[in-house]
C-alpha cells in the first residue's frame, strides 16, 4: 500500500520532471502540467526549495496580468554524481557530471588491457579520486560497464574485462556509503539520448562502438533490456561467415568487423584504402542491424564510437546498406545520426540512469 512518504516522493518526482523536461515553471504552471493541486505544489517546491534541489529564479517575464509568478528551476550544480566509463580498451574515463548532464571534471586512467581484480581495484581508485574531485553534495556513482548486467547491478559477464558475476553494485555500496548504479555502455548511451537529448525521440536503436559493439534499445520511451538483460548485445551475430576467427569461437562476429581496435589497426595497415574498408564495416553493421530495424519498426539509429566510426563513410554505408535489406516503408524514414554526446555518452548516460533511480528525472 502506498504510504505518505511514498506519496511525497511520487509527486517531487513529477514536479522534477516536469522542470527536467520544460525548463523552469511557476508554480501555477507547474500545478496545471501536472495536475497537482496548487497548494500541492506549493509545499513540494518548498520542501525541495529546503533540499536545494531547486532555486528560485525571479519573475515570470512572460507572466500574464494580475500579479507576476516566481519562476523555480532545477539547482543543476547542487547535485554531482560521479561516473565511470569502462568501455575502452586503453583507458577508464571517471567525470564529475551535475544534473544536466554536463561534466564538470575528467580524468582518464590508462588501463592497458587491466581485467579481472585489477580492474576492479581501478575502478575503486576512480571512485576515490572523483569522491575528491566533488565540491557539491553527491547523488550517487554511476558506472557504464561493457557486458551484461542484471537488475541488480551484478556484472553477470563482460569479457573484455575478465568479470563474472561481479557483484559490483554491492561492493561499491558497501565501500563509498553511497548509491550506486551500474548500467550496460551501450545502454547508459541511449539513456543519455533519452534524458537529455532533445526530447523527440521515444524509439531508437543506439550502437555503440568501442572494444565491442553494443546496441542499446529504448522503445516507448523506456529503455528495453530484454529477458536476461542481453537485448542488444548483437556483437556476436555473424556478419561474414569467412571472416576472422572471433574470441568467440566463431567466424566473422561483428566485433571481428567492426569494433574499435580491429577496424583501427585495419585502417592503419592499409593507408589508402580507408574508405573502401569504412564501407565494408558499415555495411556489416546494416546486415546486423537490418532485422532489428525491422523488426522492431524502429527507424532512429544512433552511432557512436571512437573516430572511425563517426566518419560519414561509415555513416552512409551503414544506412545503405539498412535501407537496402528493409522494406521502403521502413527505409524512408531510416535516419542514421550521431550521438548528440559523442564519446562522454556512457558517462553521462549512467549519471542519468542515478538521476532516475534516485530522483525519478528521466
Ligand atoms: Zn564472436
Amino acid at each position: 500500500m502506498a504510504t505518505p512518504e511514498d506519496a511525497r516522493r511520487a509527486n517531487r518526482s513529477l514536479l522534477l520532471r516536469a522542470l527536467h523536461r520544460e525548463g523552469p515553471r511557476s508554480r501555477a504552471d507547474l500545478a496545471k502540467r501536472t495536475g497537482l493541486t496548487r497548494a500541492t505544489v506549493s509545499a513540494i517546491v518548498r520542501d525541495l526549495l529546503d533540499d536545494h534541489l531547486v532555486e528560485e529564479l525571479g519573475l515570470d517575464p512572460a507572466g500574464g496580468v494580475g500579479k507576476p509568478a516566481t519562476l523555480v528551476g532545477i539547482d543543476v550544480g547542487s547535485r554531482h554524481v560521479l561516473c565511470l566509463d569502462l568501455s575502452e580498451p586503453s583507458r577508464f574515463v571517471g567525470a564529475v557530471v551535475n544534473l544536466a548532464g554536463k561534466v564538470v571534471v575528467r580524468r582518464t586512467y590508462d588501463r592497458t588491457s587491466t581485467t579481472g581484480r585489477s580492474a576492479l581495484k581501478l575502478v575503486r581508485h576512480i571512485c576515490a579520486d572523483l569522491l575528491g574531485d566533488a565540491e557539491h553534495a553527491l547523488l550517487g556513482i554511476g558506472i557504464a560497464s561493457p557486458g551484461v548486467i542484471d537488475a541488480d547491478g551484478v556484472v553477470v559477464t563482460a569479457a573484455h574485462l575478465g568479470w563474472a558475476g561481479l557483484a559490483l553494485r554491492a561492493q561499491l555500496t558497501t565501500e563509498f556509503g553511497l548509491p550506486v548504479a551500474v548500467v550496460n555502455n551501450a545502454n547508459a548511451a541511449a539513456l543519455a539520448e533519452l534524458t537529455f537529448g532533445d526530447g523527440s525521440t521515444t524509439n531508437l536503436i543506439y550502437v555503440r562502438v568501442d572494444e565491442g559493439v553494443g546496441a542499446g534499445l529504448v522503445l516507448d520511451g523506456r529503455l528495453f533490456t530484454g529477458s536476461s538483460y542481453a537485448a542488444g548485445e548483437i556483437g556476436h551475430v555473424v556478419v561474414d561467415p569467412d571472416g576472422a576467427r572471433c574470441a568467440c569461437g566463431k567466424r566473422g562476429c561483428l566485433e571481428t568487423e567492426v569494433s574499435d581496435p580491429l577496424l583501427s589497426q585495419r585502417l592503419e595497415a592499409t593507408g589508402s584504402d580507408g574508405p573502401a574498408i569504412l564501407d565494408r564495416a558499415g555495411e556489416h553493421l546494416g546486415i546486423a542491424l537490418a532485422t532489428v530495424v525491422s523488426a522492431l519498426d524502429v527507424t532512429n539509429v544512433v552511432l557512436s564510437g571512437s573516430d572511425p566510426v563517426t566518419t560519414e563513410t561509415f555513416r552512409a554505408a551503414a544506412a545503405r546498406s539498412i535501407a537496402a535489406r528493409t522494406m521502403p516503408l521502413t527505409a524512408d524514414r531510416l535516419v542514421v545520426r550521431a550521438s548528440t554526446f559523442a564519446f562522454d555518452d556512457a558517462l553521462i548516460g549512467a549519471a542519468a540512469r542515478v538521476l532516475d533511480v534516485e530522483l525519478g528525472i528521466r
